[in-house]
């Protein structure tokens, strides 16, 4: 396979064929990379017990190597090889959500390198739901290290085209499985302490984990805006998600249903920006779009259906690169069972800026 500092030629299959699967899996053998869809995201997978692999992808993403990878397993009986300790809670949560949007944190066993988890005692592991994911993983008969296939802060991507945007030249191939359903990453729950806690929310909720395992926890970090309090997935550290314009968001602190208060502030923000020579964007709900006075008005979706804000956030933001915009404002969707997930994802894209009204 090639070496990483040296161009890679990038082919791109159909997911759906199993030529392709069988030939991604032999990539993934000889210690490649392969981009493949997950219900979540894209992920960027390579021999997860293989330190040459696994730095293989933090050259491709230029991502912090104190970052640890995500471990995608096909079968259940992996959490044994891979972990040194599986706790009742967490074969509970496996039952509940696996395949699916779950990772759980665990101690680890020394099959898995340093390399692959960063440094740390523990690893990350998730079954992914989707078929193309589950084939790949059983017919390469390895264990795959995966973080989301963009580059090191930039949005994940949802789409094939989104990863060669980022990666080409960089990874072997990638497997085009069409736009992924859910469109942020999975829930992360550490279950290596007293408490079950939420590493990073995801489409698992707080409330759906607590129904099966009792008590949860959420990582302070996540729940106060204190950059003195380190969180404990390192990657959370990070900036992540953002757009090359300047995201900014506005929120209403009462309740405003008609949207009009938060219309006005962007307007007169958008009014602002342009006088003074600057593209800018708008990104709002469906039922709210027709309030903005602004070329370009992205809608990422409902505002009552946060899972279908979840699955275009990420391309609307990479959608505002391809207008070229200086400033972006959004309104914010803090709504419904999804909301915590997708403001986590939207206050990071705007490096926490807020404007409150
Ligand atoms: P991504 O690969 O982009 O989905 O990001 C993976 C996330 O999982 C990052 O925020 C990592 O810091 C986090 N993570 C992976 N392994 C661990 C671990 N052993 N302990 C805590 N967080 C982890
Ligand atoms: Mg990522």
């Amino acid at each position: 396979m090639n070496d990483s500092l040296e161009k890679i030629n990038t082919v791109v299959a159909n997911g759906n064929s199993r030529e392709a699967i069988l030939q991604a899996a032999d990539i993934l053998r000889s210690g490649g990379l392969v981009a493949f869809p997950t219900e979540t995201v894209y992920g960027l997978g390579a021999d997860a017990c293989s330190k040459k692999a696994a730095e293989k992808i933090y050259s491709a993403k230029g991502r912090p190597s104190d970052n640890p990878l995500i471990v995608h397993i096909a079968d259940v009986k992996a959490v044994y090889e891979l972990a040194a300790c599986v706790p009742p809670k967490a074969e509970m949560l496996m039952e509940a959500f696996w395949p699916g949007p779950l990772t759980i944190i665990l101690p680890k066993k020394e099959l898995v390198p340093n390399e692959t988890t960063g440094g740390l005692d523990t690893v990350a592991l998730r079954m992914p739901s989707h078929p193309a994911a589950l084939e790949m993983i059983r017919e390469s008969g390895l264990y795959i290290a995966a973080p989301s296939a963009n580059t090191s802060g930039r949005p994940s991507p949802t789409e094939a085209a989104h990863v060669l945007d980022d990666l080409k030249g960089k990874v072997d191939m990638i497997l085009d499985g069409g736009a992924v359903g859910i469109g942020i990453e999975s829930t992360i729950v550490d279950l290596t302490g007293e408490c079950p806690t939420i590493l990073r929310p995801g489409f698992i909720t707080k409330q759906m984990l607590e129904h099966i395992i009792g008590e949860v926890k959420m990582d302070a970090a996540l729940e106060i805006n204190d950059s003195s309090i380190r969180p404990k997935a390192p990657g959370m550290k990070y900036t992540h998600y953002a757009p090359k314009g300047e995201l900014t968001i506005v929120e209403a602190s009462s309740a405003d249903d008609s949207g009009m208060n938060v219309a006005n502030k962007i307007n007169e923000l958008v009014r602002e920006k342009q006088q003074s020579g600057c593209g800018v964007a708008v990104i709002a709900t469906s039922e709210h779009a027709h309030l903005y006075k602004c070329q370009n008005v992205l809608v990422v979706g409902d505002g009552t259906k946060g899972e279908t804000i979840a699955a275009k956030l990420y391309s609307t933001l990479r959608k505002c690169d391809e207008l070229s915009v200086d400033y972006i404002f959004s309104e914010a969707f803090s709504t419904g069972a999804l909301g915590s997930a997708i403001m986590n994802r939207l206050l990071k894209a705007a490096g926490q800026r807020v404007i409150k009204i």
